[in-house]
């Protein structure tokens, strides 16, 4: 009896349940939390007692909390300590109670995971991967000046060996690859990485000459893929194609002048029956997709953010960056592609304008939020912990004044947000 009485238990009653299997909302159903966890879902009937509190959500929705499926929260341990308290917790107002963070110090991850978890601020729960790894020279050398260890080399089978020792052991729960590596490596990386029961995301790099381009990399076992972009290389027209291939080891000036040429042909140059062939590959191996669409269309109307001195030039690169990425990822949903939602970043609003890009190219609203709860909570191996409300997962949920499957901007609507149990924001 002693023990029942410690414990913190919240009813919530008449809500709308947001199904993940069915896509659906279920009317009037009962959430009963027990300390950090759901315990009962349905029509439950529970003696009222001192130690339970009883909220009435008629005519509210609920959905599990959601995911940004592609963040880079070390960047928020450079700046000002108010700021960095005040962008976590603005996540997890809109109802954002976890992360999957895709580079980043490992060190500095965890230590900002375990910040949250222990109560020191508020702000989502991060699965990380640590840092990028890539074989030298690394593309994004000059992060480590601000970020140490933000990207790592990977250029033998010991090197590959270490890192997933390492982040391992420092608690992350995925690894992230990008660009080139030795195939050999990349497939030992891989090994060690299945070993220690750590997914793998891969981002295949710059537009084109991907040294693991997609349709590889899903024969070597990868089951996800960042960004719109990324199947572009693989689903060139013909001559394009065979042009490219040829210039795999060609000099940077000749890369370059090809880069520039299929640029110009945009769309024009992507053969619609490869880009099939790869989504059905997609569509046979279970493959998720992540398209960060929102930062091209922010780069393209912000270009100075990225490159002070060549804005118009770089203006017209995310232009037809963000073009590309728009029609290769509406085809991709177009095949029912499980689509992750992601922003590339570590802006609290990104989320949700990555979720009205999604509508506005075709992605229903019942699938942008599959794709921000259980997608990438089966996709993590987390599926029995988070991204639904049912009983025994974490009491992670968002609840929503309007509906969300009348238009996904309705998730702006927060009523109540609960992060493993406790209320984290209050209407
Ligand atoms: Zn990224």
């Amino acid at each position: 009896m002693a023990e029942k009485d410690s414990k913190r238990r919240i009813l919530l009653r008449n809500v709308n349940l947001f199904d993940v299997e069915k896509g659906i909302f279920r009317n009037n159903q009962d959430i009963l939390i027990e300390d950090d966890l759901i315990k009962e879902v349905g029509k439950v009937s529970h003696a009222v007692d001192e130690s339970l509190i009883q909220m009435d959500c008629s005519q509210k929705y609920a959905l599990p909390g959601l995911f940004e499926c592609h963040g880079h929260f070390a960047w928020l341990t450079t700046v000002e300590d108010e700021v960095k308290k005040k962008t976590l917790k603005e996540f997890v107002v809109r109802g954002i109670t976890q992360v999957r963070d895709v580079a980043g110090p490992v060190q500095t991850l965890k230590r900002l995971k375990d910040d949250i978890s222990n109560g020191e601020f508020l702000g989502p729960d991060i699965f990380y991967s640590g840092p990028m790894l890539e074989k030298s020279p690394l593309t994004w050398e000059e992060c480590n000046k601000i970020l140490p260890r933000d990207t790592v080399a990977v250029n033998s089978n010991q090197d590959a060996k270490n890192i997933i020792q390492e982040i391992s052991k420092e608690g992350a729960s995925l690894v992230k690859t990008f660009g080139k590596f030795d195939i050999d490596v990349f497939k030992y990386l891989l090994a060690e990485a299945t070993e220690h029961n750590l997914p793998v995301t891969h981002d295949p790099g710059p537009a084109f000459f991907h040294s693991v381009p997609m349709d590889r990399g899903i024969d070597l076992g990868i089951r996800c893929f960042e960004h719109g972009k990324s199947p572009w290389p693989v689903v060139l027209v013909d001559d394009l194609k065979s042009e490219h291939d040829s210039l795999m080891e060609a000099d940077p000036e000749t890369k370059e002048a090809f880069r520039r040429k299929v640029f110009s042909l945009g769309v024009e140059s992507i053969s619609s029956t490869k880009l099939r062939q790869l989504i059905d590959k997609m569509l046979d191996q279970d493959v998720y997709f992540c398209p960060t669409l929102y930062p091209f269309k922010y780069l393209e109307n912000h270009p100075e953010e990225y490159n002070k001195d060549e804005p118009d030039k770089f203006k017209k690169i995310f232009e037809v960056l963000y073009t590309v990425s728009h029609f290769l990822t509406k085809e991709i949903i177009k095949q029912r592609v499980k689509i992750l939602v992601g922003q590339d970043g570590n802006n609290p609003e990104w989320t949700v304008n990555e979720m009205e890009l999604l509508k506005e190219i075709g992605l229903s609203e019942s699938e942008i939020i599959k794709g921000a709860t259980i997608y990438p909570a089966q996709w993590l191996g987390i599926a029995d912990q988070l991204g639904s409300i049912s009983p025994n997962k974490k009491a992670s949920i968002l609840i929503l004044n309007k509906n969300p499957l009348e238009g996904i901007q309705n998730i702006k609507t927060a009523h109540l947000v609960l992060q493993n149990g406790k209320i984290v924001f209050q209407e």
